[in-house]
């Protein structure tokens, strides 16, 4: 998988056209900086529901779903039993683990945590609002609401650029910023004087999804090839999910955690070293069985 924003065309003008850059070996990569480092003045809080509800009815609504499907009760009589602390938590929990690691999701989608997320760039909400099973959003208008000090998100690596570049950018923003109010002051619509607003501008959204898109949506967004600000996102969210409980909060990782290898292509070179790259796993299972056939034995396949 590509970065989401596709790098720019270098044209005949820009240095990165130019033939030494292009023979240049391909650097390798460090992991990007983990942006919980910084304050990127961006909000996760878990609106609903709260320790209580988890604690009292999450965790027997899960049970009680994958219990249903081994059990003769009916399902009402095994939440009784859960809810009421007639089940032991270990049993629970290690039964919904099993089963989600089995990856029977259905019995996660059960739940659902609602989210009020703020201060985040459209370049994030753009990128939030691809995920589309399980998951529901409601974002503020840029068409209703009239901003009069919209804010902006400013990116790490402009923030200690030069400070020329730098002055630029807030320039240029602060410019497109100046020009929505006197088109607004001119009697433009907001429909259309939001076209001036660049992707730095930050907005709020309240996003519900059940644990299933959850778990899958940090699979793909806590993952280091992740673009940094969705990336801080998801930290924020599990952050949030950890507080009301850790055990399910627990599921919230990397893809690679879960599946015991990488699949990101960008990261052939193992640059991410969380787990190894599929390609090297392969490697290493036919070399295993090379040798192991020049031994005069086959490696058992399952
Ligand atoms: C690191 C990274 C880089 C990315 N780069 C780009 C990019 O360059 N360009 C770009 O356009 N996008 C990019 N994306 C977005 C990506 O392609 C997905 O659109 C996004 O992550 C949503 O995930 P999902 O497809 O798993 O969908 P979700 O809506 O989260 O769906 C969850 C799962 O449900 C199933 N599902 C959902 N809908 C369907 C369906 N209609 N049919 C069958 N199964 C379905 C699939 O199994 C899917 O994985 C990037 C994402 C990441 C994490």
């Amino acid at each position: 998988m590509t970065a989401e924003t596709p790098p720019p065309v270098p044209t005949p003008a820009s240095p990165a056209a130019s033939d030494a850059t292009a023979a240049a070996p391909r650097e390798r990569t460090g992991i990007p900086r983990n942006p919980g480092r910084r304050d990127l003045g961006l909000r996760a809080t878990l609106l609903f529901p709260n320790r209580e509800i988890v604690e009292r009815y999450y965790v027997p609504v899960i049970y009680t779903a994958c219990r249903t499907c081994y059990s003769e009760l009916d399902p009402d009589e095994i939440f009784r039993r859960a809810a009421d602390g007639e089940i032991d938590q270990q049993k629970m929990q290690k039964l919904i683990a099993g089963v989600i690691e089995s990856g029977h999701g259905s019995t996660i989608e059960h739940v659902v945590f609602t989210f009020g997320i703020s201060g985040v760039s459209r370049t994030l909400s753009h990128q939030l609002v691809r995920h589309r099973a399980g998951v529901a959003f409601d974002q503020q208008s840029q068409r209703y609401v009239k901003f009069k000090g919209a804010a902006t998100m400013l990116p790490a690596t402009i923030e200690d650029a030069t400070p020329e570049l730098r002055a630029r950018y807030t320039e240029q923003v602060d410019g497109a910023l100046g020009l929505y109010g006197e088109m607004l002051g001119a009697g433009i619509p907001g429909e259309d004087a939001r076209f001036v607003f660049p992707n730095a501008t930050r907005t709020n959204l309240v996003m519900t999804t059940n644990l299933r898109a959850l778990i899958h949506m940090s699979g793909l967004r806590l993952c280091t090839m992740a673009q940094w600000e969705i990336r801080r996102l998801f930290q924020l969210i599990r952050h949030e999910i950890f507080n009301v409980s850790p055990f399910l909060g627990s599921f919230l990782a990397p893809k690679c955690v879960p599946l015991g290898y990488c699949d990101e292509m960008g990261n052939r070179d193992q640059h991410c070293p969380i787990r190894p790259h599929k390609d090297n796993v392969l490697a290493a299972w036919a070399e295993k069985a090379k040798s192991a056939r020049a031994a005069g034995r086959e490696l058992p396949v399952t």
